[in-house]
């Protein structure tokens, strides 16, 4: 069993879409292993984004994530990286294959719904970043 990190984007969360990819995410079989709403602060959003601290879209990136509340989970199952980055899309909602969260719920390339970590050292790192090892259950 596979654990990845999701996070319900402000854009989608003040739209009142949280129940909608909740409702995707355990309807294609994967498990919430772990939910809270918060949220985050200047410095959480920079650090959790520092791998793209020298791209152009970092500081409009961090604005976006401190603008609202986000939901963030902790998602388990079989190759669960991999699948909830497909249920997710393509980054740009424009280029998204149909079906997808980002095609059907996102805004744009910024607003695009739903955060996926991308392999899993980064998910190591993103599950920890949000949840201690008691808060991710089966
Ligand atoms: N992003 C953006 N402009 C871009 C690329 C990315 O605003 O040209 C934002 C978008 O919200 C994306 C996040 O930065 O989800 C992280 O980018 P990444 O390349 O890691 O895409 P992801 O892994 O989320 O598909
Ligand atoms: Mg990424």
């Amino acid at each position: 069993m596979e654990r990845t990190l999701a996070i319900v984007k402000p854009d989608a969360v003040s739209r009142g879409l949280t129940g909608e990819i909740l409702k995707r995410i355990e309807t294609s079989g994967l498990a919430v292993c772990a939910l809270k709403k918060l949220q985050l602060t200047r410095a959480q959003a920079e650090r959790f984004y520092d791998v793209h601290k020298e791209r152009p879209f970092y500081k409009s990136l961090c604005d976006y994530m401190t603008s609202g509340p986000v939901v963030i989970a902790v998602l388990g199952g079989d190759k669960a990286i991999t699948r909830w980055r497909e249920l997710m899309g393509a980054t740009d909602p424009a280029k998204a294959a149909p079906g997808t969260i980002r095609k059907d719920l996102g805004v744009d390339v910024e607003k695009n719904a739903v955060h996926g970590s991308d392999a899993p050292e980064t998910a190591a790192r993103e599950n920890s970043f949000f949840f201690s090892g008691t808060e991710i259950l089966a």
